[in-house]
């Protein structure tokens, strides 16, 4: 069991004219497998290829070709379900969903409309305040990309890119649970996190690996609450969908903006169409792309090319024996072990990588200080010289080292700083440095006694000022330090100066 505790977030209310308005958002967000090659045929998903490279006959769905199964993709979708603590369907089926484009050769989409893979699981999203609301998933379906219409390469003609045509993706649909444009980014966010963690799907939303269809509408306080009890929809407004978002930026502008669109037509006396919109993040505005009177007709029905898919439990009970410790174990666990806010754990478990990172310092030494040097010192400089945490020059074990280092009260906090710095750039082991270098902290009171009784004598205006107001105390500490080139216990300093000015 998870040892978090959190409150439920308030949903995000927007002032109308008339009323206060709630928001009620469900998305559907499509994940594109890692996987290498596609979900019915063996050509490579290799992103940036020379376009059309990546085809083959069953993705041009040339005459007579067949789809066959990719085995990981499905793996991974299973990997996915059980990652969101969701129900696996042993038996799924394929249908046809059909529509005419010019990217999309076959003239229909394979995708699971009726019987998806995935079944029920949950999302729980985390808001940085103390609140968290667990978003329910209703479903994970796998099916087809389509491929890419390129319109603005040529002003007489449009070009085709058939290379995306038959990736895997997946559609993580979720209940109408998500409260506010915040709770929505948060939401794409943690189930990034958690497809990133499994491996399933690399979550870059700049290749447009992972995008969301983000529905909105808007009700009355204590109308979502009704809703909950009875799962009885007629108690919420009508939705707009808004298609293809992949920024989190632009997802929570576009839904800020829908709902005060929504709240302008209710209030005027009007009604919400359902229908489907875009979001123009230039004008930050939506607009009308089809409405529900004219949504195609897809004609769904069962792929004929292809058996149903029926899987076995024990497979699925292998796959969820091989799954990596999720982010909200890890960050729990972290929080127990090595004594963490809440806020340190999450910053630590937002990457795998990272994670693994702090883990191998904090074990068996000061997990605290552990997160402040990974957090504060590492990820700071790492930003600096834009390298990621796998490229990091310093190696856990020699910021173990630095931290031993501290920790023994060998050097300061100070001295640990530039010894970071050298390691960084030179590599080394921190405890060799320190003795090289001549970088130990003293702590030998003798020699930052005489230190300071150098200074006082030097300074005996100072003295009595010091000795009437006790805050000047801190100008012979930083004297001493000075004098000690910053080697000098600051605790041990400290306490010398008060007993010497009392005297
Ligand atoms: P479609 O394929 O027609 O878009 P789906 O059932 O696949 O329908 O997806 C509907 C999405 O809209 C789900 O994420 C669901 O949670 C969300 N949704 C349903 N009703 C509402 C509502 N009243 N307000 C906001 N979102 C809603
Ligand atoms: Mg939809």
């Amino acid at each position: 069991m998870l040892d978090l505790t959190y409150d439920m977030p308030k949903p995000k209310i927007i002032a109308g004219a008339k009323h206060d308005w709630e928001l009620v958002i469900g998305l559907e967000v499509h994940a594109q497998v890692s996987s290498n090659a596609k979900l019915f045929s063996g050509a490579s998903t290799a992103f940036g290829a020379e376009p059309n490279s990546n085809v083959s006959f069953v993705d041009a769905a040339m005459p007579g070709m067949l789809p066959v199964i990719n085995e990981y993709c499905v793996e991974q979708a299973v990997r996915t379900g059980l990652g969101l603590k969701a129900d696996i369907n042993l038996v799924s089926a394929f249908d046809r969903k059909n529509y005419f484009y010019p990217d999309l050769p076959q003239g229909y989409q394979i995708s699971q409309l009726y019987h998806p893979i995935v079944g029920e699981g949950e999302v729980l999203v985390e808001l940085g305040d103390g609140t968290a609301r667990q978003v329910r998933i209703e479903r994970i379906h796998l099916e087809q990309d389509a491929g890419k219409s390129i319109h603005d390469m040529d002003p007489h003609m449009s070009f085709v890119d058939l290379n995306r045509t038959g990736v895997a993706l997946m559609e993580i649909v979720s209940r109408p649970d998500i409260r506010g444009p915040e709770e929505a980014a948060a939401y794409v966010t943690k189930l990034r996190q958690i497809l990133r963690y499994l491996g399933t799907c690399d979550g870059n939303m700049q290749n447009g690996n992972m995008r969301a269809d983000v529905n909105v509408s808007i009700c009355l306080p204590g109308a979502y609450e009704k809703y909950q009890e009875t799962q009885d929809f007629s108690h919420l407004g009508t939705r707009c969908e808004i298609k293809n978002m992949n920024s989190m930026r632009f997802i929570q502008a576009a839904i800020e903006i829908e709902a005060r669109r929504q709240i302008a037509i209710v209030e005027a006396g009007g009604k919400v169409d359902q229908e489907t919109r875009l979001y123009d993040p230039d004008k930050n505005e939506t607009r009308s792309m089809r409405s529900k009177e004219e949504a195609h007709d897809y004609r769904y029905f069962p792929d004929p090319d292809l058996m149903p898919l029926e899987i076995e439990q024990g497979w699925v009970d292998d796959i969820q024996a091989s799954l990596p410790e999720l982010p909200d174990e890890k960050k729990s666990r972290f929080i127990n072990d090595f004594s963490l806010s809440d806020y340190d754990a999450s910053v630590l478990t937002a990457e795998a990588e990272s994670a693994e990172y702090f883990e191998s310092v904090a074990e068996g030494r000061d997990g605290k200080l552990a997160a402040n040097w990974v957090i504060n010192e590492l990820f700071g400089r790492l930003k600096k010289d834009d390298l990621d945490i796998t490229d990091s020059p310093v190696s856990p074990a020699q910021l173990g080292g630095i931290i031993e280092l501290i920790s023994a009260e060998t050097i300061s906090g100070k001295i640990a700083k530039d010894l970071f710095e050298i390691v960084f750039n030179e590599g080394g082991d921190p405890a060799v440095i320190v003795e090289e270098r001549g970088m130990k902290q003293v702590t030998d009171t003798g020699a930052i006694e005489a230190a300071l009784d150098q200074i006082i004598a030097d300074n005996p205006a100072q003295v009595e000022k010091a000795k009437v107001n006790p805050k000047l105390a801190g100008w012979f500490v930083g004297q001493v330090m000075k004098a000690t080139g910053g080697k000098a216990n600051p605790k041990a300093v400290n306490q010398l100066v008060a007993q010497k000015l009392a005297q």
